[in-house]
């Protein structure tokens, strides 16, 4: 059997990555971004710029335990000084990380107008910090900035310009997209001649999405010949992001005409971190998970309408490309009033909810599910909420939080510019009666805050519920005219990354939205198996 080439994974999250607007990681949460990453078994980290700013200096001041190779960043030297005396090239230096990665220009465009440097000192940057960095034992990287566009408009003086780093020993030379506007067709061209000049296993690739083909030019220089790949968690990067490697890495060990000739440095084994590898990082940037992304979003396994339903009952493979598990994912089967007892049964089975299928609960599930959808309910994107109304139906979920009454109050002064909210929650647990007061910008504000900042209050309970937050919050109105009926659908999650909805209905906004957050909380003290109330 031909032994299998390498792809090395190299990851930009923490560098370029962190480019993008309102991006602006702290120290810690650089930290366990590289934790995460390591555990995910990439084989690069680009982990910032030493010298560029203090978060960056500190991250690279700390030791680690890490099985990824950290990369600093940073780029040529300047004109008119020497690599010695360059301080930028100092700093990285000492950050004493086993690789580097230094841009450089490769469009002769970009030195013209950018630098305003003359073609051959840019030459001179680049062959002189490598030997720089060689001389001094790094793994020397070199990512040719604005390679395609350069190699576009003087191909001759493109290629000099990465000819320079690698005739002085760069271990990678990586082509750069920088741009993001070359098409998938002639990645593929340009890679094939650039291999004539310089080995695959010397080249690396670098793309942006500003054609949503970022994950597509990766894998069509893969194809032509290139060995290293550089995009980041969740695509994220400036305007419309990097390449992604969360959709990169499972095609590369799951789709056969990769798997059959390449292998990685992460397992497939490894594969079943990457769902809570990519949430994390949504988590830490306080962003709401793409729902649609490609095999980690929450729907990217789902499933709605009976015939898809039972034949993805009969096998999974008519309508998954993948099973869902293997990237730590799961089916989901959406339940809305068109289906039948073929979803219902799926639908628990996903659940792990062992039921025998004549049981005449299921009946009775299914007639609850059509009563509430007639009046406003839908299951669809409220996977918490149904799963806690057949549970419940099934008595396996006890009583928490005893709610007696609450009172919402909203007021204005006219001359204020602002509107307050007071809610009031009386509540009785464990025999004892409470009250849990909350003020907020809004109603339903109020309310949250009244349980949320309580949570000393609310005894037994308070401990499960301190990491629960509301990610998102939606509100429908269903029908025009003064009968009206709200349905309020919030998306909550906790620290350990997973991601529920619920859902609440009424005329009344205010006790929808009240259903909505009492349901993401019995949900979250379900899941952490919390006590009864007595
Ligand atoms: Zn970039």
């Amino acid at each position: 059997m031909r032994e299998l080439e390498k792809i090395y994974i190299f990851d930009t999250t923490l560098r370029d990555g962190s480019q993008t607007q309102g991006v602006n990681f702290t120290l810690d949460e650089k930290i366990r971004i590289s934790e995460s990453l390591n555990k995910l078994g990439v084989d690069y980290i680009e982990a910032g710029w030493p010298g560029a700013n203090p978060t960056d200096t500190n991250f690279f001041n700390k030791k680690y335990n890490l099985n990824s190779s950290l990369v600093a960043f940073g780029m040529t030297k300047k004109s008119g000084r020497s690599a010695d005396n360059d301080p930028g090239l100092s700093a990285i230096l000492n950050s004493n990380t086993k690789s580097v990665c230094i841009v450089g220009k490769t469009w002769d465009f970009h030195v013209d107008v950018a630098l305003g440097i003359t073609k051959e000192e840019n030459l001179e940057n680049i062959s002189e910090t490598t030997k720089h960095f060689v001389k001094n034992k790094r793994e020397f990287m070199f990512d040719a900035e604005h390679f395609f566009d350069g190699y576009k408009n003087n191909k001759d003086y493109a290629l000099q310009c990465i000819r320079a780093a690698y005739d002085e020993g760069a271990t990678w030379i990586i082509l750069c997209d920088t741009n993001g506007g070359t098409l998938p067709f002639e990645v593929e061209k340009i890679v094939s001649d650039v291999v004539k000049i310089i080995p695959g296993n010397k080249l690396g690739i670098h793309t942006h999405n500003d054609t949503e083909n970022a994950v597509a030019n990766t894998l069509s220089a893969i194809n032509a010949g290139a060995r290293q790949i550089q995009g980041t968690l969740n695509g994220l990067g400036e305007r419309c992001g990097n390449a992604n490697l969360v959709s990169i890495i499972p095609t590369l060990l799951l789709k056969d005409f990769f798997k059959k000739k390449f292998k990685l440095k992460i397992k497939e084994n490894n594969l079943n971190y990457l769902t809570e590898c990519s949430r994390l990082l949504d988590e830490i940037l306080n962003r709401k998970p793409n729902n649609h992304a490609a095999y980690v979003g929450s729907s990217a396994f789902s499933h709605k309408g009976g015939l898809h339903v039972s034949a993805v009952e009969k096998n999974p493979k008519t309508y998954e490309h993948i099973n869902p598990e293997i990237v730590g994912n799961r089916r989901s089967v959406v339940v809305s009033d068109q289906s039948g007892k073929s979803n219902i049964l799926s639908r628990l089975d996903s659940l792990k909810i062992k039921i025998d299928k004549n049981d005449p609960r299921i009946s009775k599930l299914l007639d609850q599910v059509k009563d509430r959808e007639f009046i406003g309910y839908s299951y669809d994107g409220a996977d918490a909420s149904f799963e806690l109304l057949t549970r419940r139906l099934l008595n396996q979920v006890p009583d928490y939080l005893k709610i007696k009454k609450y009172e919402v109050r909203v007021h204005k002064n006219l001359d204020d510019i602002d509107i307050n909210s007071e809610a009031k929650i009386h509540l009785n647990i464990d025999g004892k009666d409470i009250v849990c007061e909350g003020t907020g910008n809004g109603p339903v504000h109020a309310i949250d805050s009244a349980i949320r900042k309580n949570i000393s209050k609310i005894g037994k309970y308070g401990d499960y519920l301190k990491d629960l937050k509301l990610l998102d919050y939606k509100v429908r109105i269903l029908n025009t005219g003064t009968n009206a009926t709200t349905r309020v659908l919030i998306e909550s999650s906790d620290n350990s990354g997973s991601i529920w909805y619920t859902i609440g209905v009424s005329p009344n906004i205010i006790e929808a939205s009240f259903r909505a957050l009492l349901d993401s909380i019995d949900y979250k003290l379900f899941k952490e198996k919390a006590p009864a109330n007595i």
